[in-house]
């Protein structure tokens, strides 16, 4: 069988959520959206199930995937309901809902549902979903008076929070703190940039907080800069495969499609059996860091469909069947999507074709 495989390390996920909590004094929502960012929801979701103190997903379909692999507890809809018809299943799957128009508050209002948990957001400078500042103490009054709503959470997102010299997310609290004003509610704030990078805008933590990390659950850097807790953060996945065709060539040829590599020494090249249909990005240049048999070398050469093409010149003992890691402990997907001018969450979401196999059930 074809050797590429991601391999999901269950214990590395359960370490980093549990460092999401730590750092932030807070309940954490385990944002699983997305299929858990490539690396299988319901798998993830079991492995936290004992720990966490509730999930996050996009959509209700993901909520339902889960619900109905028996995952129970807390599910929060991070973009709410698209049309009113789903309030109903909402309310029968017991999922938690974020309300972030002006339409949905309306839907709720002339609904027939009742006992919703709702995460009321506000739009404090994102500026893509969430209230105006300006309407926000009065749609949550309106929430409140309604009689279909058990608890309101109080909601905003982080823009800038990966930026560490950015001005930007003291900027959104602040504009937050203002909306808010005297209302008396559980908050939610923090995304893992919100949570690693920004302790200073949380010293007094509060329990009754929530926050939602993602990325750093599946142990990748949100930051472009090294950062403490990044350095404590567990890969979960590694991407894997094996050299599967070995060529000698001499100094001129080149190699792959395009002709995009041309060897300026002898070169021994080897060929990986992975490609951009696995997820690999395609726009990965030559120089993407790649580790064979333990050691670290390059990716040479324009990636292609199910293949791409490694230098292993300065590694005699790698050849035929050697491992490759793509992404993972020796190689980290952040810097190989830094190095293809992306970031690891689209690395993570992209990956198809790659069977995944679990460790630390
Ligand atoms: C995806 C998402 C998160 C998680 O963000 P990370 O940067 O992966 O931690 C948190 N909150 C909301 C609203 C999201 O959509």
């Amino acid at each position: 069988m074809r050797p590429a495989r991601a391999l999901i390390d269950l214990n590395a996920l359960r370490h980093n959520y549990q460092l999401a909590r730590q750092t932030a004094g807070a309940r954490a929502l385990a944002v699983i959206k997305a299929d858990a960012y490539g690396h299988g929801a319901v798998r993830c979701a079991e492995a936290l199930q004992e720990q966490a103190d509730g999930f996050a997903v996009a959509c209700i379909e993901e909520a339902l995937q889960l619900r109905a692999a028996g995952i129970r507890g807390p599910i929060l809809l991070l973009e709410g309901f698209f049309e009113a018809d789903e309030l109903e299943l909402i309310v029968q799957h017991q999922l938690w809902c974020v309300v972030h128009a002006q339409w949905q508050i309306e839907a709720i209002i002339n609904s027939a549902v009742s006992g919703l948990n709702l995460w009321l957001k506000l739009d404090s400078g994102m500026h893509r979903v969430g209230l105006h500042p300006a309407e926000y103490q009065a749609a949550y009054q309106r929430l409140q008076a309604s009689g279909k709503v058990d608890k309101i959470v109080l909601m905003s997102h982080f823009s800038r929070a990966d930026e560490l010299d950015c001005s930007r997310s003291a900027e959104q609290l602040s504009t937050f703190n203002q909306a808010r004003a005297a209302l008396n509610a559980e908050v939610s704030l923090r995304n893992s940039p919100g949570i690693m990078g920004w302790p200073q805008l949380f010293p007094e933590q509060s329990a009754n907080d929530w926050v939602r990390p993602g990325i750093m659950l599946y142990g990748a850097t949100p930051f472009e800069v090294e950062q403490p807790l990044a350095a404590q953060l567990k890969p979960v996945m590694t991407l894997q495969s094996k050299i599967i065709s070995v060529r000698e060539l001499p100094a001129g040829e080149p190699v792959g499609y395009g002709a995009k590599f041309v060897c300026a020494r002898p070169t021994r090249v080897g060929v990986v059996a992975m490609g951009y249909a696995d997820g690999y990005p395609r726009h990965a240049p030559t120089g993407t860091p790649v580790v064979v048999d333990g050691v670290r070398t390059q990716l040479i050469g324009r990636v292609s469909m199910d293949m791409l093409t490694v230098d292993l010149t300065d590694l005699p003992h790698a050849g035929l069947g050697s491992s490759v890691e793509l992404w993972g402990q020796q190689v980290l997907a952040s810097d190989v999507a830094q190095a293809a001018q992306t970031i690891p969450y689209q690395l993570f979401c992209n990956l198809r074709r790659v069977p995944l196999s679990y460790s630390g059930e």
